[in-house]
């Protein structure tokens, strides 16, 4: 009999299976989602428009339609490739598959999205990790050093940066893409919540990327990403995009997202004033020491010396799941990270969390 450590490769099975916590009647604050449904009318124009779909057919392979909505609303440049994901996650997947059998190495900063290093470990490609400074900053001697010595296939940078919610100037991310080697792909997953993107440069630098996501938007459900970049580079990746990644119902309810996007962008706009206020009040809470400014729809903030767990469990008794990064150690060390809610909802988070004492 076979079992799966007799068969299976090694690199895989050291790889735990990711796990997400059991959030049943909790309020949700841990996974960066919309705290919004939509409009009572919009749900019943789009309940209405699926009854057209012919779900007895394979999807639109290329989701041409989606595409190129997402073009017009997006402002994907016109001489720029554009390739769909089931998510982000499905395109991180991708590139590392594409470049990951070279010999040379996947960097990203850390702490940074972990799905870069999850990925690139179970497809065996080498990962890199270079330390961002105390303050969550780019360290640029470090990573000129890596990407000139080892010449990266990769250079993955989340920014905004999750877990920090920091961006970086923009002369060090320019610095780096004309640096690298090999392809830069800014991972721009909190652009709803920042008015900084380098989007409008994708096809002037032939080796940078620009990935996006509907999820944090507000269609986390929906699993749809995008990736944009030089046509040479999309084109290759086609290659090895599995045929119809894109079922028909993302493709159908993204473009009805699409074409009625001021909801979605009220929406946006609402948690970006929501962010302010909890940025401030937390700041003034005793058992925080610290809160990082954040551009995207989400808080890091530090709390005194060893307090992180009793805190997230404190709270998650209180019926508030947020997320606990201090675990991951290093810089995160007495870190907490809290996804911006409705405002009744962050309300109940703050009052959770100043209802528990600091150990003294
Ligand atoms: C949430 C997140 C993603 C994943 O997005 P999906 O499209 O839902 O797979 C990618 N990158 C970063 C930095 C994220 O925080």
């Amino acid at each position: 009999m076979s079992r799966p450590i007799d068969l299976m490769r090694p690199n895989v099975l050291a790889q735990p299976a990711y796990s997400v916590a059991d959030a049943r009647g909790m309020i949700k604050l841990d996974a960066m989602e919309n705290p919004y449904p939509w409009p009572g009318m919009l749900q019943q124009q789009w309940l209405n428009s699926l009854g057209n779909l012919e779900l007895n057919r394979y999807p639109d392979p290329s989701a041409q339609d989606l595409v190129q909505l997402l073009r017009e609303t997006h402002g994907i440049p016109g001489d720029a490739g554009c390739i769909l994901g089931n998510g982000s996650d499905e395109l991180i997947q991708m590139l590392i598959m594409a470049v990951g059998g070279s010999s040379r190495p996947i960097v990203a900063p850390l702490p940074s999205f972990v799905m870069y290093e999850v990925l690139a470990r179970t497809l065996g490609a080498e990962f890199i990790g270079v330390p961002l400074q105390d303050d969550f900053a780019l360290d640029m001697p470090a990573l000129e050093r890596v990407l000139l010595e080892r010449r990266p296939a990769l250079l993955f940078l989340a920014h905004p940066n999750n877990p920090t919610g920091l961006c970086y100037p923009e002369s060090e991310v320019m610095r780096l893409i004309k640096l690298n080697p090999g392809v830069t792909v800014i991972d721009e997953a909190y652009a709803p919540f920042t008015d900084r993107s380098f989007l409008p440069l994708v096809g002037g630098y032939p080796n940078l990327m620009v990935m996006r996501t509907l999820s944090k938007l507000g269609l986390a459900g929906l699993r749809l990403g995008y990736l944009a970049a030089t046509r040479e580079w999309t084109d290759a990746l086609e290659r090895l995009r599995l045929p119809y990644n894109i079922n028909t119902l993302t493709q159908h309810s993204a473009r009805f997202a699409l074409e009625h996007r001021a909801a979605l962008e009220d929406q946006a706009r609402t948690i970006r004033c929501e962010r302010d206020r909890l940025t401030e009040a937390l700041g003034r809470l005793p058992v925080v020491a610290r809160v990082f400014p954040s551009e995207a729809n989400f808080l890091l903030f530090r709390v005194k010396d060893g307090q992180a767990d009793e805190l997230f469990y404190g709270l998650r008794e209180r019926g508030v799941l947020i997320k606990n990064v201090s675990r991951q150690g290093g810089l995160l060390a007495d870190c907490l990270r809290v996804t911006v809610g409705s405002p009744e909802e962050n309300t109940a988070f703050l009052d959770a969390l100043g209802s528990l004492e600091p150990i003294p």
